[in-house]
Order: structure tokens, then sequence, then C-alpha cells
């Protein structure tokens, strides 16, 4: 976010394939490239973030990106709620609403009604389906320049939101930029981001993949919104992505909340932006991924059947993390259809319908979409009852 050059090594994971582009059964036989995931923090504004960028293009313009919002299991549940905060506290009738990342549409849809509303997203695929929502929506990237088009044709946004795609960005700087030009004086610009004090507090790595290039704490958003005359007055911790970072912005100088004033103070109190804590996460992560490592080793070596829950990005991270792959996971379950049918990459290990499980039920499945546990074991009473098991990478780990 600042220009240094000088970096802290916080944790290096090694070489990762990209964990979005599975690989279609025409794909088999190619190689599939890896890149390196080196997490490090600047040592002057202590940002925590992946230094060796890939192309954001090679992630969500010229693969199709697989993650369609609204096949995420209550996804819905979360973002009425919250657009219905925005609506009360910043919206009059037929304001601008604008979303980067917008997705399918998912959220954007709430505001329909009432609101004038335009989403900005990169991948064509989603793109495609906000369209036929009736989501006007343009496949780019939200940049400086497209944000100076905007203002020419629809005039200023009252609110820009945007969640979980801020780290996706290679450039955080003209996105700043693009908002700045685009947002009312008294309007307000909303970021939900991967929260760096959540990762360390549930030692969550599963986090750390190439669609994310940085890790974000409440602390270092306000050092960078000061540089563009930005003033950050609210900002909370929300249970989305196990504990993600929600910022509300504003170019003029809205008073700070309680709210606000809390998570600074426990930031400082737990010396969250020091690159000790950073240290400390990265013995947790090495500590944690070897247990799950040796769990599933010792299952194997028990003759134990075992598979995957969820083909998520974050749940790649985990296995890679600890070395395991197809001569563990004999498959992987999920219940989006875009995916099913579908291989991991490098490592090439099917993906199946929950269904399609049914005739061969592993002993163990490990949750490779840890928010999801909870849902995932309501959901599999039956699969327990008859002595099945799961292995949940979720803070210490468990087995259920
Ligand atoms: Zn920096």
């Amino acid at each position: 976010m600042c220009s240094s050059k000088k970096f802290f090594s916080v944790v290096n994971l090694g070489k990762h394939p990209l964990v979005n582009s599975l690989i279609s059964k025409k794909g088999l036989n190619k190689k599939d490239p890896v890149f390196p995931l080196h997490v490090r923090q600047c040592k002057s504004c202590k940002l925590v973030q992946l230094t060796e960028l890939i192309d954001a293009n090679e992630i969500y313009k010229n693969v199709d990106y697989l993650y369609f919002s609204s096949d995420m299991p209550n996804l819905d549940k979360y973002f009425k709620p919250y657009a219905d905060e925005i609506k009360k506290r910043f919206l009059k009738k037929n304001d601008l609403v604008i979303e980067i990342g917008s997705n399918d549409g998912i959220m954007l849809q709430y505001f329909k009604s009432k609101y004038k509303i335009l989403g900005v997203d990169p991948s064509t695929n989603v793109v495609l389906r906000a369209l036929k929502k009736g989501i006007t929506t343009i496949p780019e990237f939200f940049t400086k320049r497209i944000a100076s088009q905007l203002l020419y044709e629809w005039g200023e946004a009252k609110v820009i939101y945007g969640n979980n795609c801020i780290a996706h960005l290679n450039d955080v700087r003209d996105l700043m930029e693009g908002v700045k030009t685009l947002l009312k004086k008294d309007g307000v610009f909303i970021v939900e981001c991967n929260y760096w004090g959540g990762m360390v507090k549930n030692i969550n790595y599963s986090l750390i993949y190439h669609d994310h290039f940085s890790y974000f704490s409440l602390k270092v958003w306000n050092i960078f919104a000061k540089k563009y005359g930005m003033n950050v007055f609210d900002a909370t911790v929300t249970p989305a992505q196990g504990g993600s970072l929600r910022l509300f912005i504003s170019k003029d100088n809205k008073k700070k909340t309680n709210r606000y004033k809390k998570l600074i103070k426990e930031e400082n109190i737990n010396r969250l932006n020091t690159f000790k804590k950073s240290l400390e996460y990265k013995n947790n992560v090495k500590r944690i991924s070897n247990k799950l490592k040796k769990i599933v080793n010792n299952l194997k070596k028990e003759g134990k059947k075992i598979a995957g829950y969820g083909a998520a990005a974050k749940g790649l991270t985990i296995l890679k993390c600890s070395g395991l792959g197809k001569k563990q996971i004999s498959y992987f379950v999920d219940d989006s259809p875009a995916k099913q049918g579908l291989y991991t990459p490098v490592d090439h290990i099917p993906i199946i319908s929950r269904k399609d499980a049914n005739k061969i039920l592993p002993d163990y499945f490990i949750i490779l979409a840890p928010n999801y546990s909870d849902v995932i074991i309501k959901k599999e009473k039956n699969f327990i009852n008859r002595g099945g098991k799961f292995i949940i990478p979720k803070n210490e780990l468990s087995i259920v």
C-alpha cells in the first residue's frame, strides 16, 4: 500500500497452484503452473501481503472464475441485514449505489427497488449471470480510468462498497483514486476484507492464496485512507470468511463510532501490527499444518479412506501446506454444480457431487470449507450416525 520495498518474512508456504482454476478432463495431461505463496510484512506501513504478485488477469479474466456467490450457503442471510444497515444509515431514494466485485449480484439485488445500482466485476461468467437477473454490471476491474468514465455517464455515487475484493487487486492505490473520483462529498465507501487480526487469533491460514494479495488490519487502513485524504470512521469484525473486517470510510469528517474506537484499542493492546506477532502466527501455522499431516498420514496407515468436503480455494491451501494430495485424498465433494466433474490443479483429484459420494463414502471427510463446518455437520447427521467422522482444520483442529 505504501511503496516501500523493505519486508519482513512472515510465513513461506512454498509453491501452490492457482486454487480457483480447476481442471477439466481435457486439461489433465497439461502441467499446471505453480506460484510462490510467501507472506511478508512491510517494514514501513506494516501491511501483511504477498509480494510476488501474479497478474490478476490470470485469475479472473482468462479462466472461468468458478465462484458464484449465490451458490454459497447462507450468504443471502448475511447480505440482507448488511444491505439494510447501509440503506438506513446512508441512503435516500434514487441515490446511486455501486458495488466493486459484485459477482452475480447477490447483494446488489437488495438495493434494486429504491436506488440506482451498478455492479463492476471482471469475471465475465459471473457478470453474465448478474445481467440475467437484471443487475446492471460492467465486466471490468474497478480502476481510476473506469471510475472517470462512470462518473461521466452515471454521476457521483452515494455509496460505493466492495466485499472481499480489495485483497484481490494488484493496485489498491488506483482503486482508492477511483473511489475518490466517483464518491459524493458526503458519500461513504464501505470495504469488507480479510482481517489479519482474525487470522492471527484463529490461526487461520486458509485465506492465504493467490487471489488474496493483502491481509489487513484497521491500523493499516487508517494510515492508508489518510493518504487519500479520507477518514475511516467506523469498523467492525463480521463472521464472514471466519472473521472479516468491515470498514466505513468517508471523504468528510464523519465522527468516529464507539465500535471503531474499541477495535483500534484492541489492536493496540494485542500488538497486532508488530513483527513479533507475525512470528507467533508463523509458528502456529507450522504447528497446526504438521499436526494435520500427522493425523491424516496415521489414518492412512490404518487403512482409512479420506475425502475432502468442499473444493474451496481455502481448503486447497490447507491441504498443500500439510503436503497432502492424491495419495491421501480420494475425492472431493462439492455442492456447486459448476465444480462437479472437474479436478483440482496439480494433484488432479476428482470433484463429485455429494449424492455420487454415497456409493463410495469415506471413513473421514476433511472439511475444506472450515467456515461452513457447522452447516455441514448439521446436514451430515446420517453419515455421522453410521460411524463417519469429520476432520475440521479450524483453530486447533478437531475430529467429530
Ligand atoms: Zn508498506
